[in-house]
């Protein structure tokens, strides 16, 4: 852990094996902080905070820092990936891309420290002059994933170190490992000590404190739907600000006059990309009627010949999931839709041959003849799970599409443009993509409508989030204002 600007075991000395999921092997042993640890940070944090080294350090000067550290990860880039794939069994060209998004996050955000001067606005009273300007946020609360350890880590850590904040970041418990390195670039890159600390542990040890502490002004989590509203039930006592990346269940909308072979192809990527551990899979298929018999047909052939194996083999499509514990979820839902009366077209089981003996590996599944009201249609399985349902007017996909609680992403595939973009107006979700799917950059705010969360993650958007707002009012020929006659 680092606190303080030094690295450190956890108070109690508990430590934790870091698991590879293509073979369970123990790479890494990490602390195992408790409450007492993440106090310790909280409150370094807050003193580097009040201290007002980093947050009035000039904006631009802030900017170079952070983007600096887009430099140095840059330069670590085979380094970072490599632990990326070792820790979550993601191919190794997927952790790569990762570590160049990453990059370019910091990059974005260590440009955009300086764009904003605030503004004047026009005072509707005589001889005074009124500006809005923002200001850090103060100390903030930061809680990720595992399935994209580093960069769900730097949407949150580059804006707000970029605003001027100080923070302390709790990783997954799962997949530390890149996070963990990153500090140390951190420390390379000049941050003044205390600025970002880092705890590692469990989420009701090490991260619920964070909710609950006087002393941390925002809370910035991404995770599964129950943790965030555990996070949200306890920043209302202290009514902490809070930012919630939730989970999703995406539809993606395949008209006919799409392009087949485009349309396929995405969605096979949509749903079974880093084997469907993504927050915005494609993983509820919808696909109108009169193609759907052949549409499925080549996504079964295409599906089944996905192939498995270890993240580093360059001829590995897709790893492991992350865990047994995660295995055993996605499992279970392949008995609910059995029951449910869905047809498992596909997969729906872990593959045989000796490479698969030790990973927690699980192949690509397709159910067909699926209805909304399935549990399966309607929650997030958060693995290689496509459930396909037909309609047959525009109207009914975007009726269906939006039939869940959630509103993280969605898209549409069709050469109509014109009804592609009518449809993208009405899904109400975050991100829609038109003939495409999961593209997203640091350039593009990033966040859910409706259970998905709220808060914007990335774009110009991303840094005012870890900003408060003043308006600051001066009178020009102060007089008194003669009230009150005493
Ligand atoms: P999770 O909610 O189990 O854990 C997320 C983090 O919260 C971990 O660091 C965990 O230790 C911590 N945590 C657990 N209990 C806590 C508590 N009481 N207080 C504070 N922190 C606590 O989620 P997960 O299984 O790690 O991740 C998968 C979920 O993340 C999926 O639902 C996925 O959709 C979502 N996700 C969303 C986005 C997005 O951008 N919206 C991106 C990635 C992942």
């Amino acid at each position: 852990m680092y606190i303080n600007g030094e690295w450190t075991d956890a108070v109690h000395g508990s430590k934790r094996d870091i698991i590879n999921p293509y073979n369970q092997e123990v790479i890494a042993t990490a602390s195992e902080g408790t409450r007492e640890d993440t106090e310790r940070a909280i409150k370094a944090a807050r003193v580097a905070f009040d201290s007002g080294e980093w947050s009035n350090t000039p904006a631009g000067e802030r900017g170079k820092t952070v983007n600096e550290i887009g430099r140095l990860i840059r330069e670590d880039k085979e380094e970072l990936a490599r632990l990326e794939t070792l820790d979550t069994g993601k191919t190794i060209e997927e952790s790569r891309g990762d570590m160049d998004d990453i990059a370019d996050v910091f990059e974005y955000f260590g440009g955009l420290a300086d764009k904003d001067g605030g503004e004047v606005i026009p005072s509707p009273i005589p001889d005074s002059t009124s500006k809005v300007v923002r200001e850090p946020i103060g100390v903030c609360g930061q809680i990720t994933p595992w399935n994209y350890p580093l960069l769900q880590a730097a949407w949150k850590l580059a804006p707000a170190l970029a605003a001027g904040n100080t923070l302390v970041m709790k990783p997954s418990e799962i997949t530390p490992l890149t996070t963990v390195r990153v500090f140390e670039l951190f420390e390379r890159a000049g941050l003044p000590k205390g600025v970002a600390n880092l705890v590692l542990g469990a989420g009701a040890e090490v991260g619920a404190p964070l909710s609950e502490s006087l002393d941390v002004d925002l809370v910035s989590f991404t995770g599964g739907i129950e943790t965030g509203k555990t996070i949200m039930r306890s920043a209302s006592d202290n009514v902490k600000k809070i930012a919630l990346e939730l989970g999703g269940k995406n539809p993606n909308i395949v008209f006919a006059d799409a392009d087949f072979e485009t349309a396929v192809d995405q969605a096979l990527n949509a749903a079974f990309f880093h084997g469907g551990q993504v927050c915005s899979a494609g993983s509820r298929l919808l696909v109108e009627e009169s193609i759907h018999d052949t549409f499925v047909d080549e996504l079964i052939k295409r599906a089944s010949r996905i192939k498995l194996g270890n993240g580093f083999d360059d001829t590995t499509e897709s790893g492991p999931l992350i865990s047994a514990d995660h295995r055993e979820k996605v499992e279970g839902y392949i008995d609910v839709g059995v029951n449910e009366g869905a047809t498992l077209a596909v997969g729906g089981k872990r593959p045989e041959g000796k490479e698969f003996e030790n990973g927690f590996f699980f192949e690509p599944t397709i159910f067909t003849n699926c209805t909304a009201d399935m549990r399966i249609v309607q929650e997030e399985i958060f693995g290689p799970v496509i459930t396909v349902e037909t309609f047959t007017t525009k109207e009914e996909a975007i009726e269906r599409a939006n039939d869940t609680i959630y509103g993280l992403a969605g898209a549409v595939f069709s050469n109509d443009i014109a009804k592609a973009e009518e449809v993208a107006e009405q899904l109400r979700m975050g991100t829609v993509w038109i003939n495409d799917f999961h593209p997203y950059f640091a350039q593009a705010p990033w966040g859910g409508y409706k259970q998905s969360g709220f808060g914007r993650e990335l774009g110009k958007i991303g840094l005012e989030e870890y900003t408060e707002v003043k308006h600051i009012f001066r009178n020009q020929k102060p007089a008194p204002v003669k009230w009150f006659n005493s």
